[in-house]
This record gives C-alpha cells, structure tokens and sequence, in this order.
C-alpha cells in the first residue's frame, strides 16, 4: 500500500528551518518578521484558518498582529486599512483572509496589497513575475508552493514526469500547473491541465506520474483512475458531514482507502497539503522580511 506523505510532518521540519532564520534574523537586525492578518467578519471557515495562521507566526516568535474587522466594514475603510499596514515598516507580511463580504471587491483588495508584503502570492505582480518563472523576487502562492514542496521532500521525482492537475482555478489548479512545468528543481514537468469542460478526465488521470486533484468534489477520483505507482496530491478540502463532537469531517477529491492500494504516494486529507498552505505562508513571510530588512530586490538564501 502507498507511502502517506505527510503534511503534518513536512511543516514541523519547514517550521524549525525557519525558526532557525528568525533567530538569524533577530541576531542581524534586532527584528522579527512582522505579519498581520485581517479578517473581515465571521465566517466559520475562514475565522479557523486565521486561527491556525496566527498561532503557527506566534510560535515562529514573529510580530503578529490580528486585525479583525466587521463584516459591515466598508471596501474603502478596508483599502485604508492596507495601505496602514503597506506604509508600516514593523509589518513585512499582509495576508487579508478570502473570501471577502459581497460588497467588497476581493479584485481591488489584492491589488491594493503592497507586492512586496504580498506574502498570499495573489497579486498580479508576483502571479506575473512566477509566470516569468522569476521566483526569487516573487511570493508564491501558498498551497502550490506547499504542493510543489511535498513532491520534492517526498522524492518524488518531476523531471520529464507526466503531471495532470485537476482544477483550474487562480488559487490552486492554475498556479501549480504553469510552476510545475518551468525550468528548475522540482519542476521541469509535462503538465495537463484538466476541469469541468475535459473531454474524457479519467483517461487523463491515468496517465499521470503524478496526479494533484483540486476540484472540491468529494470522491471525485476512483481508484482505477490511477496509475499504479502514482504520487497523488490531494487538495480538497470537503466538509463531509460533522462528529458528535460538532467538529466537521473533513475529506478529500480522492477515495483514500482505495487509492492507497494503487498508488505509490498518497497525501492524506487533512493532514496533507492544508499544513504546507499554512508553512508556506510562514516562509514567504520570512522571505519578504529579509527583503524588506536588508533592501534586496530578491532573496537568494531562503528560495531555492
Ligand atoms: P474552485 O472551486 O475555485 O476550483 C475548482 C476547479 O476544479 C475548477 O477549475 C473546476 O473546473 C474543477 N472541477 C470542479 N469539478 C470538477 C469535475 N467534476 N471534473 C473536473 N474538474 C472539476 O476551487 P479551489 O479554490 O481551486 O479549491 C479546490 C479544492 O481545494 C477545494 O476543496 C478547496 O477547499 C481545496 N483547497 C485546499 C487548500 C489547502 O490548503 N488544503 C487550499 C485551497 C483550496
């Protein structure tokens, strides 16, 4: 049966990397990263993954500011808010939680983020610069650099490997996608990308070396979808029913139990890719403290 890659595991040794680079960074500059996330009203979902978020910078020892905000806040209030926190020079990282209240322009809010404190990977700037394949000067966003790094920790190997991404979004589908096919570590792959409008979507997953799945159908993939030996990177998240302790069940895009008897490695839903989301989010946030501390357009020591 398949070898479990496990996120759980990956983030402790990623978040004693980067202790290690805080404790560097204090000794050189007499500073620690700085991030502030905002959360804009209550969702369940969202008010979770801040929690998380928060909790892993306050044990990194960064400067960590949370700033919760009303769901009745204005867009123009919000705008305000950022460019506080993009002229502030404690504050090297600003992660704004989506999705945003209807009223308010997710478009303009990740466009009013300074790129440089971008450390979500969405704005264009760093979308554009990725795709330039420039990724020492960019933020990547979280979970494809949590996907791209689980390959790479797990061995697995990518150059020349068939890649078939399922999903297509700008957060996860898109992004790993174009990363996976350019030129470098961990990457150098032969990518197809797959969703809702694909022809025959099984015939494309079996082909895969190495299959990454973020639909957000629960099930979607079936075992004999695989090819035996296949790294499977699941991402979804589903909420699939809730225990009697209240907590929601959580469950992937993949049949677990019996895609681990055909495939080679296989990342478990949770405890796979939503750990590295929230790693990768710490390291970009050390990585714009470097740059922001030491007036660099870019930074070698920490990107591979
Ligand atoms: P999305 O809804 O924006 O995009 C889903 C994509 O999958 C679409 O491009 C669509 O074309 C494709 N798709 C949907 N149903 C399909 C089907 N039946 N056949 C083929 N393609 C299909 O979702 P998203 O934001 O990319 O997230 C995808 C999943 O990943 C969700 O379950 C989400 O909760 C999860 N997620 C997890 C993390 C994490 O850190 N673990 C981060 C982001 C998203």
């Amino acid at each position: 049966s398949a070898e479990i890659i496990s996120g759980t595991q990956m983030r402790a040794a990623i978040l004693e990397e980067l202790a290690r680079e805080v404790n560097m960074m204090r000794e050189k500059h007499g500073k620690v990263p700085g991030l502030v996330t905002i959360l804009v009203g209550e969702n369940p979902a969202s008010v979770s993954y801040v929690s998380l978020k928060v909790k892993t910078a306050v044990s990194l020892g960064f400067h960590e500011v949370q700033d919760n905000q009303p769901e009745s806040i204005t867009e123009e209030a919000l705008l305000d808010l950022i460019d506080q926190y993009n002229q502030d020079p404690d504050i090297h990282g600003i992660l704004v939680q989506l999705p945003l209240p209807r009223h308010i322009s997710e478009e303009r809010v990740i466009h009013a983020i300074d790129p440089e404190k971008d450390v979500d990977g969405f704005h264009p700037v760093n979308l554009g610069r990725m795709v330039l394949g420039d990724r020492r000067c960019c933020f990547l966003p979280c979970t494809p650099a949590g996907i791209q790094e689980m390959i790479v920790r797990s061995g697995t190997p990518t150059s020349g490997a068939e890649v078939v991404v399922v999903g297509r979004s700008n957060i996860v589908g898109k992004p790993i996608a174009i990363m996976m096919g350019q030129k470098g570590e961990g990457a150098d792959s032969t990518v197809t990308m797959v969703h809702t409008r694909t022809r025959d979507l099984a015939a494309h997953c079996r082909r895969a070396d190495i299959l990454i799945v973020a639909a957000g159908v629960p099930g979607l993939v079936k075992p004999d979808w695989i090819k035996p030996g296949a790294t499977v990177i699941d991402v979804g998240v589903n909420r699939v029913g809730t225990a009697a302790s209240g907590k929601a069940i959580l469950s992937g895009d993949v049949d677990f139990e019996a895609a681990s008897k055909v495939a080679g490695k296989i990342t478990p839903v949770p405890g796979g890719v939503g750990p590295m989301t929230i790693a990768m989010l710490m390291k970009n946030t050390v990585k714009a403290a470097w740059m922001q501390l030491e007036n660099r357009p870019d930074c070698t020591h920490i990107c591979r």
